[in-house]
């Protein structure tokens, strides 16, 4: 079976920081939502987004959790900010071996912002909408992708999904952590 292109929707939030005072509700409600027990604790540390805050310097940026590396990487840029300077990691969305962000406190999986993929389809990401500041605001547009790579992706997904709904989540997440251990 040849197969071609296809487009699928590219889920996008943008962030205005000026409009950002630092509150942490985006923090909070991610936290809540993805807790095992939704919305049974709220723990900042468990959250897929994380603010950087120096009030000082009236700087306050949210910074999502993105990819898992497996390795620190070699850049070690500085970014000066309003005449601060700021390593590179402060900025960085990744869940790398250097450091504790965007890590499960307990498993120490990494935690990626899944635009709270479980919401219904018309709703918008719950960061966003906690934002009373509208700091955060919500984007959707279509893009060309690769057909089969994009079936390869939906099959892992459902397959997760089909071991998660047999064996529950932490049974599952607890697995993932023992292969990885023996890589
Ligand atoms: S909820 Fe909005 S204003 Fe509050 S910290 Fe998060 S991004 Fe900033
Ligand atoms: S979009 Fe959802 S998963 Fe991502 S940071 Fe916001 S609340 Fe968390």
């Amino acid at each position: 079976m040849i197969m071609g292109k296809t487009t699928k929707k590219v889920k996008r939030i943008r962030i205005d920081t000026d409009k950002c005072n630092g509150c942490r509700a985006c923090e909070v409600i991610c936290s809540s939502f993805h807790a095992q027990e939704k919305y049974s604790i709220n723990n900042p540390a468990r959250a897929r987004i994380r603010m950087v805050i120096d009030p000082l310097n009236n700087v306050y940026l949210p910074v999502y959790a993105g990819e898992y590396t497996p390795a620190e990487c070699m850049g070690r840029d500085k970014y000066v900010v309003d005449g601060k300077e700021y390593e590179e990691c402060a900025f960085c969305r990744a869940s790398c071996p250097s450091r504790d962000a965007f890590k499960e406190p307990d498993s120490g999986l990494p935690l990626k912002c899944d635009m709270c993929e479980e919401l219904e389809e018309d709703e918008e990401p719950l960061c966003v909408k906690w934002c009373i500041n509208d700091a955060l605001t919500y984007e959707e547009r279509e893009e060309e992708v690769d057909e089969e790579e994009e079936t390869k992706v939906e099959e892992m997904e459902d397959g997760l999904k089909a071991l998660r709904d047999k064996f529950g989540l932490e049974n599952l997440m607890d697995g993932v952590a023992r292969l990885s251990k023996k890589d």
